[in-house]
């Protein structure tokens, strides 16, 4: 009888093999080339409804799938590898690392958890991050998909330990008094979905008032809390940001550590930006502190420039953190020797299978050495601070913010026009520059001020990038207010 049995794996080993190195020498290209191509570019109409085919009921040649992902994929990138990429905050990436996530899914290993090689080099991933913001040996982590998880992995572990009440059996609605969670005004989006989805509600995280600089207003926190519990609300926890989406402000991690052991409260870092600030030579001191919050989110996409998605939860009290989340079904019981013997690494999180986001990491970590990532951490501020002199010098740009870190708020002011008419000015610098390929920037309002924001967060960023970056914003700013905007 013959065998009609099917698999995924390919009837001609070989030729799949040349298709394989041939995408890999075009990646080569592709990423050493990447100056030479514009930054973003619109999608043709056609390449766009290609995307809005049904499902392919029949196969074809890996070719052919590789054919449209050269024609319909490759161009067509957000452009955050680009050296003038600087919108939002987001990592570059890096060959290694794309290198590693393709071996990861090569070996398909579960980091849910068991006894194997990728398990070990998760928790060794883990145990460096710890090292990096100078947490003790006995501290806990977990790799998340990002930052926004492990801010909500950090809180959910607060909202446990400081409820004061059997939570995971009970509830929120155990609870006798309703919880409190403090941030500043300037505080990241994510956290807000975090208290709705811990069932605490958006009102229980209070916003306390930023100062000019940006920064959580203490005196306010003080009130803050000092009022609520008066009036019979549970403070629980202060999340202190190290690095502001908005300006890339630091809070007072020191004295917001003191409030915290003085008020028993929990003290949550986001770090999603800043807290690998601590591994460059000179960005340290903007967050000596850190080591001293009870949990801490960061985000290895962003300033270790890993391929998304990777981001790391870190919770001081080992023991606080599997009790928030460890189950054990008797599908999943640990057996004495073998594959079911390792620990289970869903424990410490929401998600049960888990994917091998620790490769790509650890291979860049080994190649390039920790060293080397705090230096271009560095390089980044020191590039914030050109462009900052940059803008500070050349007519008609103004600086909206100070420039703290690497996040640089600016805009285009002729003078005289009003808020409304800045705001469509820089718009439409910021868009027409986008749709140029030139330089990709974002904006937001800081403070009241509309602002264009360019996030240096780009190990292949020269300084000559960022003066293209001044004269294109000057050059479109004139050209718009010749043609009558404003
Ligand atoms: C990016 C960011 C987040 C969210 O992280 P993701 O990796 O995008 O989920 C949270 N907080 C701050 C301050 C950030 O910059």
């Amino acid at each position: 009888m013959p065998d009609s049995t099917e698999t995924l794996d390919p009837s001609d080993w070989d030729a799949h093999r040349a298709v394989a190195h041939q995408m890999v020498d075009d990646a080569v290209d592709y990423v050493r080339d990447v100056r030479s191509r514009p930054v973003w570019q619109d999608m043709p109409q056609d390449v766009r409804a290609r995307f809005r085919d049904g499902v392919p009921e029949k196969g074809q040649p890996l070719q052919e799938v590789y054919r449209q992902v050269v024609a319909d994929v490759l161009p067509y990138p957000m452009g955050n590898i680009h050296p003038r990429f600087w919108m939002w905050f987001m990592g570059a990436s890096n060959f290694t690392g794309a290198l590693g996530d393709f071996l990861a899914a090569i070996l398909g290993s579960n980091l849910g958890g068991g006894d194997h090689s990728a398990a070990e080099i998760d928790k060794q991933v883990v145990c460096w991050m710890k090292e990096m913001v100078g947490y003790p040996e006995s501290a806990s982590g977990t790799l998340v998909s990002g930052g926004s998880m492990a801010n909500l992995i950090g809180l959910t572990v607060a909202r446990n330990r400081m409820s004061g009440i059997d939570l995971r059996e009970l509830g929120v609605g155990g609870m006798t008094a309703a919880m409190r969670f403090y941030g500043s005004d300037q505080l990241h989006s994510c956290h807000r979905i975090a208290v709705e989805a811990m069932g605490l509600g958006n009102r229980a995280l209070r916003r306390v008032p930023s100062d000019a600089a940006c920064q959580m207003n203490l005196s306010a926190l003080r009130t803050a809390i000092a009022e609520d519990r008066a009036s019979g609300l549970h403070p629980a926890a202060v999340i202190a940001t190290a690095g502001t989406v908005n300006t890339g402000a630091i809070d007072d991690l020191e004295a917001i550590a003191d409030l915290c052991t003085a008020e028993g409260l929990w003290m949550h870092v986001d770090g999603c930006i800043g807290a690998l600030l601590a591994i460059a030579p000179e960005g340290r001191a903007l967050v000596r502190g850190i080591e001293r919050a009870d949990s801490i989110a960061l985000d290895p996409h962003k300033w270790l420039h890993a391929p998304f998605e990777v981001g790391c939860a870190l919770v001081r009290d080992a023991e606080a953190h599997l009790a928030t989340f460890s189950v054990t079904p008797e599908y999943l019981e640990a057996a004495p020797r073998g594959i079911a013997s390792g620990a289970w690494l869903h424990d410490f999180g929401l998600q049960t299978s888990r994917g091998f986001r620790a490769l790509k990491v650890w291979m860049a970590l080994k190649e390039h050495g920790l060293e080397k990532f705090g230096r271009l951490i560095d390089q980044d501020l020191a590039h914030a601070r050109h462009l900052s002199k940059r803008i500070a010098a050349t007519p008609n740009l103004t600086l909206c913010a100070p420039t703290v870190i690497n996040i640089v708020c600016f805009r285009y002011d002729p003078g005289g026009l009003s808020e409304d008419a800045l705001k469509r000015l820089n718009i439409e610098i910021m868009v027409r520059m986008q749709e140029s390929g030139i330089a990709a920037v974002s904006d937001t309002t800081v403070q009241g001020r509309h602002s264009l924001r360019a996030a240096i967060n780009n190990h292949r960023t020269t300084p000559s990038d960022l003066d293209i970056l001044v004269e294109e914003v000057a050059r479109l700013g004139k050209a718009l207010i010749d043609d009558g905007a404003g």
